[in-house]
């Protein structure tokens, strides 16, 4: 085995979790080799960053750039835009409750991307390959991978960052459900007459959630609207004056008159959840681990999440941090979280699309509870930002485990 072999961590896929995966491992002192192409940044979604991941992002080096583009988000509002028969009560969350000034930043992914990959550019221990990974090789040593610049990349661990569809969970035989939604999301961002007051609005209508999201500056924001394929498709079409007002009614007009920007885009919906988060010297990680509609900002604060552990275990097992011991350990450290937060988001998004009157009442009298019970308010607001942390907070003082 040779010193390149035992020190080398291949990374595939370029997206934010790749990325943030290259520079955490690359910090860990391991050798990255990274494959994957150029940062999107025609990408004009915009990412709603809790503070654990916000914190995470500047320990890689990326605190001048999150201040520059992105928005803090101090209070978020549910409000039931449905015209059913039974309808729940709007539930309003402020930071100021949990005794935090913002539960995070909303920032434009283009804008994070770019700050990623030019801190991947600018780390000696990356070595970025900009093409696809087209061939994987596993064996119970090693993990061979053949990228489409002609290299070829042997190491003990390889990191699959490549996506929804992942090439690399594939190759390592991992079984992944995989499940279409009757959904896209509507992304653009627009300007308004009234001020954000840096809150975030979630519209939920019959088709799925109406999000608007602060930008920097007060008088912008970004919208994910949730809704039927052919709708989505069709509002595209129109043109921006026929779109601004078509919004401004969707949002209640709260932000006053709006503008939206040119360059809306439509993103089909999905669902998948593998059955292992790690195998044969592989482990998944981002969207290649698990993706669920954009409900409640929880995509890449959990990607971000799977990359810190992923650190944490190459670090305890430095050997050999591929070896089915360290893959085991990754795949148990992340099970819960994922599998929770899957099933709580594809849950909600189930409850909005339904018609039937015992799950429309659930929905309705869980956020009533929400709205009516400060305490049981501040544990999911504790539990949205980092998991464990709404129990720990509500443990006497000796018992909290942070
Ligand atoms: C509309 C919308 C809004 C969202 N809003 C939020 C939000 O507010 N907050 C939040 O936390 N999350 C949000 N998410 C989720 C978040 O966007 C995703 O979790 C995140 O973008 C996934 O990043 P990723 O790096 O895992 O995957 P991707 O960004 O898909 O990156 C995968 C990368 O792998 C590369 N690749 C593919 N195949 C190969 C190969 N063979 N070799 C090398 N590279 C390869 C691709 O080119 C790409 O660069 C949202 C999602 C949607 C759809």
């Amino acid at each position: 085995m040779s010193e390149q072999l035992e020190r080398t961590i291949l990374v595939a896929g370029t997206g934010p979790a790749g990325l943030a995966a290259a520079l955490a491992l690359a910090a860990a002192g391991r050798e990255v080799v990274l494959a994957g192409p150029p940062p999107a940044l025609e990408d004009r979604r915009t990412t709603a960053l809790m503070h654990p991941s916000v914190r995470f992002l500047e320990e890689l080096g990326l605190a001048e750039a999150l201040r520059a583009h992105a928005a803090p988000l101090s209070t978020m509002r549910i409000v039931d835009a449905t015209t059913r028969l039974i309808r729940s009560p709007a539930v309003t969350f402020r930071a100021a409750e949990i005794g935090e000034e913002a539960f995070g930043f909303n920032i434009p992914n283009a804008a994070l991307n770019r700050a990623l990959a030019e801190r991947a550019r600018a780390e000696p221990g990356i070595r970025w390959h900009e093409c696809m990974v087209e061939h994987w090789q596993l064996d119970a040593a090693s993990v061979t991978a053949k990228l489409a610049d002609a290299t070829t990349v042997r190491a003990l661990l390889a990191v699959a960052a490549d996506g929804r569809n992942s090439p690399a969970r594939e190759a390592a035989g991992i079984a992944t459900r995989t499940r279409p939604l009757p959904q896209s999301a509507l992304v653009l961002n627009f300007g308004h007459t009234r001020h954000h007051g840096f809150t975030s609005t979630e519209f939920h209508t019959e088709h799925g959630p109406c999000t608007q999201v602060p930008l920097p500056g007060g008088f912008r924001s970004s919208l994910v609207w949730v809704m039927q394929p052919a709708d989505a498709e069709t509002l595209k079409t129109l043109d921006e004056t026929a779109l601004s007002e078509r919004l401004e009614r969707q949002l209640q007009s709260i932000l006053g008159r709006v503008a939206v920007e040119p360059g809306c885009q439509v993103y089909p919906l999905s669902t998948a959840l593998p059955a292992r988060f790690a195998a044969r010297r592989i482990a998944l990680v981002g969207e290649a681990a698990h993706v669920f509609p954009p409900i409640t900002a929880q995509g890449l604060n959990l990607g971000l999440r799977d990359v810190a552990e992923l650190a944490r275990i190459v670090h305890a097992h430095g050997q050999d941090p591929g070896a089915p011991a360290a893959l085991e350990r990754y795949d148990a450290r992340r099970r819960p979280d994922i599998t929770a937060r899957s099933r709580v988001v594809n849950l909600f998004n189930a409850s909005l699309l339904t018609s039937l009157l015992p799950a429309q009442l659930a929905r309705s009298a869980g956020l009533g509870l929400l709205d009516s019970m400060p305490l049981l308010r501040g544990f999911f607001m504790r539990e949205g930002m980092r998991p464990g942390s709404g129990l720990a907070a509500l443990l006497p003082p000796f018992d909290r485990r942070s």
